[in-house]
């Protein structure tokens, strides 16, 4: 039984979601004591307890402690059984975030898998639906995974209610993935999402990214008005390179005014650019896990405190090979042997 402390390193839900989907990988069973204890409500959230609840599903797992806020998990899992799968999280919890704990178990499965989702979709402190599809997935595709995403309705908080539809083509051996250089920019595209909100609002902070960035573009090629259950807003700036997309976003919420969301996603443009270091923080601790086993390194930003976590959590299941190279203070080779 391997045995994870909860409250190290990031000491949030990263810890116990990378546990899971390593547990399920390696037919080990895990015992977590001090589930995020690191956070300000400690203990399993209902986005938590779903993917608990989704990789128990998907392992046919025998588990104890699983029910909100729970500090203390024992999990046993068993034959993971590739299929068709609804996962609800009953509230604006992120679902992509349950997403992330299965992906890796059934995407290097023999047969196909289906994969219903309800809950938010574009959560602060989470990846947004479309950062997987734009920018991770097709990093997969490059693994030799064929993952298609479909958003049937975006969830923000508060309201949630956001339905994804993913359909995971596996593949059992994965190509090496290599992402050693910047490379050229070809273009940053703005995109707005909204739903029950002034028009107003989106005019505002396309015209902040305008002028901050220089761009030119038609407003009507970038907004995109939805269909959610409750208002919510995001700002989208896509950095394509020759290499591939990264996505960065700025997050409204009520009494945050238009041109600081816009400005706070320009920010992480600005400084993804000065950097120079392709692949950035949040696609990095997400990498971690498909990396481990398509072999292969990445050059990225100094390593967050969750990348770091996540690798820790990484050695306790698998006698993994990933060297840390800090080659200057902006850069970081990861390499997966
Ligand atoms: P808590 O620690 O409260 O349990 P949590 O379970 O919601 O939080 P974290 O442990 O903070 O989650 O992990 C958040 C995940 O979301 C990380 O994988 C991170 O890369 C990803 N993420 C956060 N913000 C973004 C963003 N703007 N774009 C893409 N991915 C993001």
């Amino acid at each position: 039984m391997i045995k994870i402390d909860g409250s190290f390193g990031e000491g949030g839900g990263q810890i116990l979601r990378s546990s899971l989907s390593l547990s399920m990988l390696t037919k080990q069973s895990f015992e977590i004591n001090n589930i995020r204890s690191g956070r300000s409500k400690p203990g399993l959230l209902r986005q938590h307890l779903t993917a608990v609840k989704a990789a128990t599903q998907i392992s046919n797992a025998k588990v104890e402690g699983d029910y909100i806020g729970s500090t203390t998990l024992k999990f046993f899992p068993q034959e993971i059984v590739s299929g068709k799968y609804e996962f609800k999280i009953g509230s604006a919890g992120s679902c992509m975030l349950v997403l992330q704990t299965v992906l890796p178990v059934l995407m290097l499965q023999e047969s196909k898998s289906e994969i219903y989702l309800e809950g938010g979709t574009h959560n602060p402190m989470a990846p947004p639906f479309d950062f997987l599809d734009k920018t991770f997935l097709p990093i997969l595709k490059k693994m030799g995974v064929d993952v298609n995403m479909k958003l049937l309705r975006p969830g923000f908080y508060p309201a949630g209610g956001g339905q994804v539809l993913v359909e995971i083509n596996p593949c059992k051996t994965l190509n090496s993935v290599n992402i050693d250089s910047f490379g050229e920019i070809n273009s940053i595209k703005p995109r707005v999402l909204f739903s029950n909100l002034p028009h107003q609002v989106v005019r505002r902070e396309l015209s902040t990214i305008r002028k901050k960035l220089n761009l030119s573009f038609d407003d009507r090629d970038c907004t995109i008005e939805t269909n959610a259950l409750g208002p919510g807003n995001i700002v989208e700036l896509e950095v394509e390179t020759d290499q591939f997309n990264q996505c960065f976003y700025g997050f409204a919420f009520k009494g945050k005014k238009a041109e600081l969301v816009a400005q706070n996603c320009i920010d992480q443009v600005k400084d993804y650019i000065a950097c120079k270091a392709p692949v950035g923080e949040y696609l990095c601790d997400q990498l971690i896990i498909p990396m481990m086993y398509a072999k292969g390194h990445l050059l990225c930003s100094p390593l967050s405190m969750h990348s770091k976590t996540n690798i820790e959590v990484v050695k306790k299941f698998v006698d993994a090979k990933i060297v840390v190279e800090e080659l200057n203070e902006q850069h970081t080779l990861l390499r997966f042997l």
